[in-house]
């Protein structure tokens, strides 16, 4: 019996490994595919100063309009990375998204406007990202000043040495550097100081909850109070509500962006 039983759940384990094989080659040639058919679209979230109450900025956010309608980054990112498409598409989300702000810029806006850009580790420990950043700044006419890039936390744990002086020279330029979804890692804020960043996007995970849990709200408190020591701007992430909003501001969180403010959204939609 027990015996069966243990054939069985390997046969089990076999198939599985094998369908999750396929599915990937399935998704490797259909982002294949899609880099050829020019299927990706950069949107852009507004990032709001909490004090003013202006946009200061924008999260450039990929989607992909496939055949079979849009999907989600949270799916096809992964499987980017895997299959190492993500170098190709890292770099196309890059161009792009500079391009557009250069635009916007040169027809008059804010010449601070920050536009942030999310990148991959995978693509950012590549021996030329450097010289590719460089590259697009110079083709696009965008300032270095007014592109972030978005890192997580993992990013800086796993390939500290390499990501360390990759963003020293990254700031040398003149380009900013975000720590996004901190809080979901296992990381200190002591141990993150020593790379130089200049935004701590506090995950949206605490902010969903803050109003309904003590503990989430003592978090977010704690990040704030933390990170008002090390010279670094918070961004809030994922507000969905005024009372959010006002919650974060009497904290003293600077910036935020979320569904309250601005859906992701193509930069033709945007007001002028
Ligand atoms: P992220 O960088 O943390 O981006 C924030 C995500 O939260 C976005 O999801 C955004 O649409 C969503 N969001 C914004 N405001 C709200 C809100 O008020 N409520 C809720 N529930 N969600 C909100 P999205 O666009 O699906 O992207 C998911 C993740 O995929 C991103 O998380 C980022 O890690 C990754 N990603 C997106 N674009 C790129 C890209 O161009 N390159 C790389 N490497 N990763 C990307
Ligand atoms: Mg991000
Ligand atoms: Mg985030
Ligand atoms: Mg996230």
């Amino acid at each position: 019996k027990a015996k069966a039983k243990g054939f069985g759940s390997y046969a089990l384990f076999e198939v599985s490994m094998i369908e999750q094989s396929i599915a990937k080659t399935r998704i490797t040639n259909e982002l294949k595919l899609a880099i050829e058919r020019q299927e990706f679209r950069v949107y852009f979230q507004p990032v709001i100063d909490l004090q003013t109450g202006e946009t200061i900025g924008a999260e450039a956010l990929i989607r992909w309009q496939s055949p079979r309608g849009m999907i989600s980054p949270g799916v096809f990112i992964p499987a980017a990375e895997d299959s190492g498409l993500i170098l190709q598409i890292g770099n196309w989300v890059l161009r792009e998204s500079c391009q557009q702000i250069a635009n916007k810029l040169k027809a008059g806006w804010r010449s601070d406007f920050d536009v942030h850009v999310n990148v991959s580790v995978r693509q950012m420990i590549q021996s030329d990202f450097y010289e590719q950043l460089v590259q697009i700044l110079q083709e696009t006419g965008l300032p270095p000043h007014n592109l972030t890039l978005e890192i997580t936390e993992s990013c800086l744990v796993t390939q500290s040495e390499v990501v360390a002086s990759l963003i020293k020279r990254v700031r040398q330029l003149g380009v900013s550097i975000a720590i996004d979804d901190f809080g979901t890692g296992y990381s200190s804020l002591a141990y993150l100081h020593q790379f130089d960043f200049d935004y701590l996007k506090i995950d949206q995970s605490f902010i969903a909850r803050m109003l309904e849990n003590i503990q989430d709200e003592a978090i977010v408190s704690a990040i704030i109070s933390m990170a008002s020591g090390f010279k670094v701007l918070l961004v809030g992430e994922g507000v969905e509500t005024e009372l959010q909003a006002n919650r974060l501001r009497e904290l003293g969180c600077q910036r935020v962006q979320g569904y309250f403010f601005g859906r992701p959204a193509p930069l033709e939609s945007w007001p002028e």
